[in-house]
């Protein structure tokens, strides 16, 4: 009888453990050391494999109004928000695909359940008027595709961010950009906050004053093993990696 209890005790204190974990989030799928280009569908593929808890990509909007995934503003020197698609159709990644659209790439995630789609809106360079119609177009996108579940949504505008909960009660929305505390995100109905790692060491109160207002908290982008022991030592929710081979060895 103590021996089963002894046994449970282990058991329940293994699970809360493993519990207590960051969970590891591909940033921009995993191309790194998989050798493929980032914000490809085969980033987003290897995520999967990887059993990445989220995959995050970047989004943008092109002049006519297609929401395409990318990282820089421009596409091997084509310029996304003064470009229409088919225009950005002539150049291809080095591994022969297309510039992804955000539908093509949360039709591909929604293959599966358990890897998470972590969207970012990306800040139009042209006006605020560009990256809100952006922000309108890509709830009005995941809502279509009914992909709500799966998806959450990160951006460095804030205002971005207060569209997409004003058009979507329920969305999970984190903010990137670092100036806002945890606090004025909970009044601002947020879902927490996604910073770089040298913001959480400048405000070392900000992960526990997150946990307290039931706000998550994830960090980026974290690749070197002693930023991740620290962030793992720190109970922070998510860790974005470029490394997530690393992060995944470390988590184990
Ligand atoms: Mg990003």
């Amino acid at each position: 009888m103590k021996k089963n209890a002894f046994l449970l005790a282990i058991i329940c204190l293994t699970s809360i453990a493993s519990f207590a974990q960051p969970k590891m989030i591909a940033h921009r799928g995993s191309w790194k050391n998989t050798q493929v280009p980032q914000n490809s569908l085969a980033s987003l593929q290897h995520a999967i494999k990887q059993k990445a808890w989220g995959s995050e990509f970047d989004v943008h909007l092109t002049k006519d109004n297609i929401l395409v995934v990318n990282h820089d503003n421009d596409f091997y020197g084509l310029d996304i928000a003064t470009s229409t698609y088919n225009e950005l159709l002539a150049i291809k990644h080095p591994n022969g695909e297309s510039i992804p659209t955000a539908e093509e790439y949360i039709l591909e995630g929604l293959k599966q359940k358990k890897t998470k789609l972590i969207y970012e809106l990306k800040t139009n360079r042209l006006s605020t008027e560009r990256t809100l119609e952006a922000a309108k177009l890509s709830v009005q996108l995941v809502d279509k595709l009914k992909a709500k579940k799966q998806v959450e949504y990160i951006a460095f505008h804030y205002d971005a961010c207060l569209k997409i909960r004003e058009l979507d009660k329920k969305a999970k929305i984190h903010y990137l950009n670092g100036d806002k505390s945890p606090s004025d995100l909970k009044q601002a109905n947020l879902n927490g906050l996604d910073y770089h790692y040298n913001v959480y060491k400048k405000n070392p109160t900000w992960i526990n004053d997150a946990k307290s207002l039931k706000l998550k908290t994830n960090v980026w982008t974290v690749n070197s093993e002693e930023d991740m022991r620290y962030f793992i030592d720190h109970k922070i929710d998510y860790i974005t990696t470029d490394e997530p081979e690393l992060l995944n060895s470390l988590l184990k």
